[in-house]
């Protein structure tokens, strides 16, 4: 019987004016998720199409699932749009999909696509109905909650009969709104920050702070696991190391303790605003969550983030740490994230990191060194490491 899987649009099918783009950005999403399978991709404006070979079904069905922008997908049973053929598929895909032992309910739902069929949807729903009253007498007629819900599209060229969908991811395509900078630590909260970002269609690079000697190769190591993780659901990225050290030590050796955190954060930002105007992002997301730590306390916030004028994203900030854990589960990422490396943030942690500080206090700390030319140092010494789904890993030199 020939199959195709069918891709229904998520939510890029209220965006009107943007349609085009964002269809066409999924369908590359796809193209370049399938890319090892033997697959052709048709689509149109309210459905993608995809023809594939019955042995890869299993794995293919579970690529689209890590896909957004799709609201639902289905296993849809393709045939002329003749009364007859379609009636013979009905038969088909009901004998070898459900159990017609059983006692059990159906109701038939066509949508009617091509105005020249010659009965209308309300009447297919009948016609078709009668059929499988007769011939399946063990099915009985339920319009409220039916067990089997039978899926009848009747398009100009083909039709297609199905029966379950599955659910997508939702979210808008990777790619349509643009980029964004991930600072991605080896923490619980950032990569799921990082996912919930590719969800809204941000296409990330990544970004982690390091402070070797102080953390280790097996903390990068983690980092880069995270990363593949996140590559799964955002398509290659590219993950940008930030030889942290120099600084860090300079401002543990300047700046008294209580401050030390406070001003760690505000390099971290004035680096990530270099960076996004380097690699041409649009924002800047973190897995900062409101009161989680004495940075996060919305006075922290605000005299760390006034370094800056470019917009940061921090999806989880209202999340409560337990519903972070549960989609840093979802995705994957937990079990890499509990493991025991320690981060440049956690390595240098005073004893009572301040939690209200203030903003005149940390320009005069920071008047007393020369950071900014540790900052250039900094940009002058970026690793950049392409991120993919899989094992490939690539090193090479920003120039
Ligand atoms: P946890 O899950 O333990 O809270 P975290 O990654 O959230 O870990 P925080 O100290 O809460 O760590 O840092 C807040 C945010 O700052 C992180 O979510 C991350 O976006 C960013 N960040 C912290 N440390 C680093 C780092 N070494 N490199 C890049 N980004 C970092
Ligand atoms: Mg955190």
């Amino acid at each position: 019987m020939d199959r195709v899987i069918l891709i229904k649009y998520g939510e890029l099918t209220t965006k009107k004016g943007n349609r085009k783009l964002f269809i066409k950005t999924l369908y590359f999403n796809i193209l370049k998720k399938l890319k090892d399978f033997d697959v052709n991709i048709f689509k149109d404006m309210s459905r993608m199409y995809i023809e594939f070979n019955s042995e890869d079904l299993d794995i293919i069905l579970k690529k689209i699932g890590e896909i957004f922008g799709i609201h639902s997908f289905l296993i849809a049973y393709k045939t002329n749009s003749d009364i007859s053929s379609i009636k013979n598929t009905i038969k088909e895909v009901l004998s070898s999909n459900i159990d017609l032992e059983d006692l059990s309910t159906f109701k038939v739902e066509t949508k009617r696509s091509d105005k020249n069929f010659p009965i209308d949807s309300l009447k297919c729903n009948h016609v078709f109905g009668g059929y499988i009253l007769e011939n399946f007498p063990n099915l009985k007629v339920d319009v409220h909650k039916p067990k089997n819900l039978i899926h009848i599209e009747i398009r100009k060229d083909y039709s297609y009969v199905y029966l379950n969908e599955y659910k997508g991811l939702g979210g808008y395509p990777v790619g349509t709104l643009g980029k964004g900078m991930l600072m991605l630590s080896g923490g619980i909260d950032s990569p799921v920050a990082g996912y919930l970002a590719i969800k809204r269609g941000i296409k990330l690079d990544l970004v982690y702070f390091e402070a070797i000697p102080h953390t280790s190769l097996e903390a990068r190591e983690k980092v880069i696991r995270l990363a593949k993780k996140l590559a799964i659901y955002g398509g290659k990225m590219r993950l940008i190391i930030v030889p942290f050290t120099k600084l860090q030590e300079a401002i543990y050796k300047n700046v008294d303790g209580n401050y030390s955190i406070t001003i760690m954060r505000r390099m971290m930002y004035r680096i990530m605003e270099k960076l996004t105007l380097r690699f041409k992002s649009l924002v800047i997301v973190n897995g900062e969550s409101i009161g989680q730590v004495a940075s996060q306390t919305l006075t922290s916030m605000r005299v760390i983030n006034n370094v800056t004028n470019m917009p940061i994203i921090r999806p989880v900030a209202c999340f409560d740490k337990l519903e972070i854990i549960d989609i840093s589960k979802k995705i994957g990422t937990y079990d890499i994230s509990i493991l025991p490396y320690e981060d440049c943030c956690t390595v240098f942690v005073p004893r009572h990191p301040i939690i209200n500080p203030n903003l005149k206090h940390c320009e005069e700390l920071e008047s007393k060194f020369a950071y900014e030319n540790l900052i250039e140092e900094i940009l002058a010494n970026l690793k950049v490491i392409t991120i993919n789904e899989e094992v490939e890993n690539k090193y090479e030199d920003i120039l």
